[in-house]
């Protein structure tokens, strides 16, 4: 199989790595990609947000397969576009990555559907979400509606807040995204990540993670993309898994199915673990970063094999095999992020830190001069693999160790509830 693969980050690299390894592939193609990507695919210039040069690309090179990486394409309608011109598409369409392009969309979704999340309002004028948490009070949650880079929720503790993030939707700080707002109640427990390989019909559980946002060790300072990430999440027991299919991704799937836009591509549901079982905090429709990057050490079938499956809807005769093994991945980032990164810096070692059960995943890094410099926030991703998160946690920082990148910071304690409860057993 010819495959193309589109995206840039380290998400990418864990994918292109894992579709390098497929006894079915011939060629891997990844635009525009990075360095590490480059190591394992043929890096090609193509402007992603421009359908029709990716649909001529595929025909010259006679692409089997395309595998789109960030949301932004799917939300754009680039699975749409290449499947009208017959070439096979893993993502889901325009119209299901609805689920992820609109956060009202979904709670209208779940409130039809009775899947338990957050109570809700939806707004699009400045008057009516004002009154709304007036009446409400703090705590609160304040969303532009649309795709906000991961900046547009504020967790409002006081009413002072809340007015404010109201505010800073309507005059325009996350552009169109902020001209709906939805506010939310204030829910509380363990988050944890839940994946869904989904055809159309069926979804297919694809594995559990937890992530850190905050930039700072102890899980404080400003949000992030994510600094780490481990998997499996502890938290998802086997009845919270069960649950988290029959009351959430089930109806989730139907729904969509039901309303033309049946879902097909990963479905990545953000949940609250609250005293009363699985809340849906937020849906993705791709892979998380670094998510993904934890999930393809874990994953012990061809990949490629699986992408085919839910492309031509036979994830009903399917079943996925992890290895019996805890993932833990480091971000290693550029000084300055998440404001402004300090790019150019060379970075020393990558090579020789990789080994057994240790992947270097490189996001914004590049090439200038013949060094390995950074350029962008989050830079490389340390991930490994140990019979506990403990040990994947120990190996993970013993490689990221012997990385020689005065200018990158990363945090120390990635994984700290996980291994705290596996020292407590
Ligand atoms: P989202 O982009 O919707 O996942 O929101 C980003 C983060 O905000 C989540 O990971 C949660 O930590 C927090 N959050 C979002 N919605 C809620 C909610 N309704 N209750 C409590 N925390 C929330």
């Amino acid at each position: 199989m010819n495959v193309l693969l589109l995206g840039s980050g380290g998400r990418e690299h864990a994918l292109a790595w894992k579709i390098a390894a497929s006894p079915l592939l011939t060629k891997l193609y990844a635009a525009p990609g990075n360095p590490g990507i480059g190591g394992e695919a043929e890096l090609v210039k193509l402007d992603i947000a421009d359908h029709a040069s990716v649909t001529a690309f595929c025909r010259e090179k006679k692409i089997d397969l395309v595998v789109v990486g960030p949301e932004g394409p799917l939300v754009a309608g680039i699975a749409d576009d290449l499947r009208a011109e017959n070439i096979r598409v893993f993502g889901p369409s325009k119209a299901a990555a609805r689920l992820e392009g609109s956060k009202g969309f979904t709670k209208d979704l779940c409130a039809r559907y009775d899947i338990p999340t957050a109570a809700y309002g939806r707004f699009g004028d400045l008057a009516s979400a004002k009154a709304y948490v007036e009446k409400t009070g703090a705590p609160i949650v304040i969303k532009a509606d649309g795709l906000a880079a991961g900046k547009g929720v504020t967790v409002a503790m006081t009413l002072d807040e809340a007015r404010a993030a109201i505010d800073a939707c309507f005059e325009g700080s996350f552009g169109a995204a902020g001209a709906e707002v939805v506010i939310e109640e204030f829910m509380t427990g363990e988050e944890a990540s839940f994946f869904c390989l989904c055809d159309g019909t069926t979804a297919l559980p694809f594995g559990t993670a937890q992530d850190h946002k905050r930039v700072g060790d102890g899980d404080t300072g400003p949000n992030t993309g994510g600094m780490g990430a481990y998997s499996p999440a502890p938290v998802m027991t086997p009845d919270m898994a069960e649950r988290t299919m029959r009351e959430i991704i089930e109806p989730t799937m139907r729904g969509m199915a039901a309303s033309g836009a049946p879902f097909a591509g990963i479905l990545f549901a953000g949940l609250m673990i609250t005293d009363k079982g699985p809340k849906l905090i937020e849906y993705n429709t791709r892979f998380g970063d670094p998510e993904c990057q934890v999930l393809m050490m874990r994953l012990k079938d061809d990949l490629l094999v699986l992408l085919n499956a839910a492309v031509d809807g036979q994830l009903a005769h399917t079943s996925i095999r992890w290895r019996d093994e805890a993932a833990l991945t480091v971000v290693m980032a550029a000084r300055g992020y998440p404001g402004t990164p300090e790019k150019g810096s060379v970075i020393r070692g990558v090579e020789g830190a990789a080994g057994e059960g240790v992947q270097i995943f490189h996001a914004g890094t590049a090439i200038n001069g013949g060094a390995l410099v950074a350029n962008g926030g989050r830079v490389l991703n340390v991930t490994a693999t140990g019979a506990t998160v403990g040990e994947a946690q120990a190996r993970a920082y013993a490689a990221l160790d012997r990385i020689d990148w005065p200018d990158g910071f990363c945090r120390r304690d990635i994984g700290w509830q996980a291994v705290a409860r596996e020292r407590a057993r």
